[in-house]
């Protein structure tokens, strides 16, 4: 693929670039404070279509849903239904301002209100806060309320278990929120084990933190009985919802005995995200942990909509004004488009479309966990590790493809892990073209590896040496 040069490489001295109408009144320079003027700004000297083929090229030198396949596990690259952005983009939704008063801003106060009861519906919780803006904000969020509800029983409980599947995230959100983290090991089955959790339970457990199904897919099947041992110690259970699209419509954590969850709208309801968000994690509680939730939060008195500071008991605020509302705005639009049966569908297809692709290419590579799997599973390179070639190699030579590479190296207890996920807006054609991918990428290990190991040569950038890029880091131009 051809370099493209800066913008300012193919910036032209002769040319002329802006003609603005003679009659307009520029501010006078001299009144502005000398420390202000940006004189030598180099600013690039092109024409329009010349600025718009720059960008544009560039644009698809990234890789996005909407160019390819993106299987990349726990993190819900399912396709984003473009209605839901030509709504969000809606002037009433764009142009209002965070301080606009309750009266005149009713429509916006009357979405975070219904979708807080949909929220409710689906994972049976009983309130929840819109303010964090990620999945690990969440937790933070999540435990932050969970401890302000231990100080206030007189409880000095100081640790956070998390299994040894769980997402970097928990430990850290739990390490933030002031807590010690003990790791559980997961079974043979790759589950949490109610015999071994009894083992680490104690006085000085606050919280189990615990993903469901898992970050390998599988249905933590022991749940109604963890919850009760974890209950009786005095403990709360915390739930990762990140992964809530393997069981919507099917199954609720509030019915499993969750005290706190979080849900990643980014994943599960369908909004853009990658290159950094914007998300929104918010967090849902039980009736007895309301009034520790952020304020404000969003009420009816019957009449009107209102922002209800009265929460006795608040941590405060986790971010600025109610939320990222547009994500929060394109998930009511998501649920209500699909209404209840349309949920419960995606579900069924994310979960048939993973087991589909984990029978498809169990032969292939390693499958440690082959039970019945939710919406994504997690493959070993370990075979063909034992050829020379990791799995990072695997995942590099996928980009060749036009294919996203599927999480790698994670979860941490699986050797050479390959964590994929389909998704349920993914076509049984695109399903069977990255099984004969994967098919071709294990036949040139046999016959020709080093194009393997040498990987990518079809993308606009080759292999990185990625020590290099730590250790040298370069961010600056010119
Ligand atoms: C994505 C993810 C998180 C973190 O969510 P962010 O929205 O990226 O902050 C936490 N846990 C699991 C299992 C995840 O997949």
């Amino acid at each position: 693929m051809k370099e493209i040069p800066l913008i300012y490489e193919i910036s032209n001295e002769d040319r002329d670039t802006i003609s603005l109408p003679q009659d307009i009144e520029f501010f006078p320079q001299e009144e502005l404070p000398k420390e202000l003027l940006r004189k030598d700004l180099p600013l690039p000297q092109l024409s329009e279509v010349e600025v718009v083929r720059h960008f544009t090229n560039l644009s698809l030198r990234n890789f996005g849903i909407d160019l390819g396949f993106y299987p990349l596990g726990s993190c819900t690259m399912k396709y984003n239904p473009k209605i839901n952005e030509e709504l969000a983009h809606l002037p009433g939704f764009t142009k209002i301002h965070p301080y606009t008063p309750e009266d005149l801003s009713q429509g916006c106060l009357q979405i975070i209100y219904e979708l807080e009861k949909l929220l409710c519906n689906i994972t049976g919780m009983d309130r929840f806060t819109f303010q964090p803006s990620a999945g690990a904000h969440g937790e933070l969020t999540g435990l932050l309320i969970i401890k302000a509800y231990l100080k206030d029983k007189g409880e000095r409980r100081n640790t956070v278990l998390v299994p040894d599947s769980a997402h970097g995230t928990n430990p850290a959100s739990a390490v933030m929120a002031g807590f010690k983290t003990i790791e559980i090991p997961s079974d043979e089955r790759g589950l949490v084990n109610p015999n071994i959790l009894k083992k680490y339970m104690n006085k000085d457990i606050a919280v189990l933190m615990l993903t469901n199904p898992n970050t390998l897919g599988l249905f933590e099947r022991n749940i109604e009985e963890i919850s009760e041992i974890v209950h009786r110690e005095g403990a709360l259970l915390y739930y990762d919802g990140a992964n809530l699209n393997g069981i919507m419509g099917y199954a609720r954590p509030g019915d499993m005995g969750f005290d706190v969850v979080h849900i990643n709208l980014h994943k599960t309801f369908s909004t853009p995200h990658g290159g950094g968000g914007p998300g929104a994690g918010p967090v849902g509680v039980k009736e007895y942990l309301t009034h520790y939730l952020p304020k404000p939060l969003v009420d009816f008195d019957g009449e009107k909509y209102f922002l209800n500071y009265n929460i006795p008991k608040s941590i405060g605020r986790v971010r600025s004004f109610y939320g990222n509302f547009s994500v929060l705005l394109k998930a009511l639009i998501y649920i209500k488009l699909m209404g209840e049966e349309g949920l419960r569908k995606s579900t069924e297809i994310a979960v048939l479309n993973a087991n589909y692709l984990k029978e498809k290419l169990k032969d292939i590579f390693n499958l440690p966990y082959p039970s019945l799997c939710k919406h994504e599973f997690v493959l070993s390179g370990k075979k063909q590790k034992e050829k020379g070639v990791r799995v990072l190699d695997i995942a590099k030579r996928i980009l060749d493809f036009g294919i996203h590479a599927p999480t790698i190296s994670f979860p941490l207890i699986v050797e050479e892990a390959l964590m994929i996920e389909p998704t349920e807006t993914e076509t049984k054609y695109t399903l069977d073209n990255f099984v004969s991918v994967l098919e071709k990428i294990n036949r040139e290990i046999e016959e020709n590896v080093d194009i393997v190991k040498t990987a990518p040569h079809n993308t606009p950038i080759k292999r990185l040496d990625e020590v290099l890029a730590v250790k040298n880091l370069k961010v600056k131009w010119g």
